[in-house]
């Protein structure tokens, strides 16, 4: 029997893992740098918590949950988010009693959808976060985090979208506004869109069925039913974006799938990757902490698709060289074999963090071995035989430019690899 992945699960090979750590790092770095700190949560959480932070009549927790019993007979499932997880989390350690918090998470989350392009059951978020902040300054920084995150990756001609949701008073009017609307027009509504008019209506505005959407841009506009609070917020973070130069359309048809939504939400959107063209969404869920039974606490947070932005990132071609390292050890008869582990240990230690080192293992021809190190990336081959080892003295061959081979011994090739590699931060 062939052993093969599970559907929507993908495998990240050596030559991608490059581009996936250049954005984590980019992100980690930005993150940060704007004075937020990492939480790290479990993987797997209670049914319960999904079914009352996202909500019970929301596709996420209906039809795309991985939820099963274990062998203790509890209810669990893996987490098709952050945001309910890290509430869990602080309420649980006290985060939230008269403190401010601001954090991000990175990792898998699980949806149980049809695999596409841009879409997958397994796939990564970033997520960051805001606790204890009614904003919207703070909204207006977390959206700056973004912008600056896309330039950092070299992203342009994303699409910045806005709208509020209102608060409890402003959904329960317009949810009955809309109610009639559609109600009008049931019958030329989707199947799906018809049920969602009795469970969940505002979800209906995010149909992607065409027939539907035609009728939806003639529904009423949430922002005509706003609350003077909400509108007062949305003013705030329009204000907020325009002083920071942040180009912003608001569009009263922007719905999000998870129910704890209240207020400003927002997407960013590429037209380059077809119908997966969100890469990043969130806005304020400041009912949230409280109805999972902690103390009432503003929040604002957003998560962005992990493997969306590595796929516009390969389509930018912006990936940085997969090298496997930057200095390659050959080694070649009995001493020059034994002698090539202690080189490349000494290699080590000469250059800490600023440069890889690979030992070429398993011997080999020295044409053999100079093509390896040729292909994997490297800027010096250190090269050690038998003569060398009698000398002291280590062969140091530049693959990348026109400069002669020399000879050098311990000491000077410390100094000399110390020179070709310079800290990286200096
Ligand atoms: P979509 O409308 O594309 O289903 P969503 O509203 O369900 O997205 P969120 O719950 O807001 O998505 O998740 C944040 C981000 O995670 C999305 O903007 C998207 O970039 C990414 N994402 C969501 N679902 C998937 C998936 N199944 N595979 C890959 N990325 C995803
Ligand atoms: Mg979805």
């Amino acid at each position: 029997m062939k052993v093969q992945s599970i559907r929507g699960f993908n495998d990240v090979l050596p030559a991608d893992s490059a581009l996936w750590q250049h954005l984590f790092d980019t992100a980690r770095n930005l993150f940060e740098a704007y004075g937020y700190r990492e939480m790290r949560i479990p993987v797997v959480e209670s049914i319960a918590l999904f079914k009352r932070a996202v909500g019970e009549v929301t596709d996420v927790v209906e039809k795309e949950m991985y939820a099963f019993e274990d062998r203790g007979g509890e209810h669990i499932a893996l987490r098709p988010e952050f945001t309910a997880g890290v509430v869990r989390a602080g309420i649980e350690h006290g985060l939230f009693h008269n403190q401010q918090q601001r954090v991000w998470c990175a990792g898998p989350v699980f949806r149980y959808e049809r695999p596409q392009a841009g879409r997958y059951r397994q796939f990564h978020q970033l997520n960051v976060e805001a606790y204890g902040i009614p904003g919207p300054d703070v909204d207006v920084e977390l959206i700056a985090m973004t912008a600056r995150l896309w330039k950092a990756l070299g992203f342009r001609n994303l699409r910045l979208e806005l709208n509020s949701l209102g608060g409890p008073e402003t959904r329960t009017r317009y949810r009955a506004a809309l109610v009639g609307f559609l109600s009008r027009h049931e019958a030329s509504l989707d199947e799906d869109s018809r049920k969602r008019l009795q469970t969940n209506p505002l979800r209906v505005l995010d149909s992607k069925v065409p027939a539907t959407q035609s009728i939806v841009k003639d529904a009423p506009s949430i922002l005509d039913y706003l609350d003077a609070d909400s509108a007062a917020h949305l003013d705030g973070l329009r204000q907020g974006l325009s002083d920071l130069d942040i180009a912003h359309h608001v569009n009263p048809r922007l719905v999000r799938g998870l129910d704890y939504y209240t207020k400003g939400v927002f997407e960013w959107i590429t037209s380059e990757l077809g119908a997966q063209g969100t890469i990043c969404a969130g806005g304020r869920y400041d009912g949230l902490v409280e109805q999972l039974g902690g103390s009432p606490t503003p929040a604002v947070g957003w998560a962005a698709g992990v493997e969306r932005l590595i796929l516009l990132l390969q389509k930018l071609g912006t990936a940085p060289l997969a090298a496997e390292a930057d200095v390659y050890v050959c080694c070649f008869g009995e001493q020059g074999e034994r002698a090539g582990l202690a080189l490349a240990e000494a290699a080590r230690d000469a250059l800490g963090q600023k440069a890889r080192v690979a030992l070429n293992v398993g011997g080999g021809k020295p044409g053999a071995q100079f093509k390896r190190a040729d292909k994997s990336g490297a800027r010096v081959a250190l090269a050690i035989g038998d003569d060398e080892v009698a000398a002291g003295t280590v062969q140091v061959k530049f693959l990348r430019e026109d400069r002669p081979q020399v000879a050098a011994t311990r000491s000077e090739l410390a100094a000399l690899l110390a020179s070709l590699f310079p800290p990286k931060h200096a």
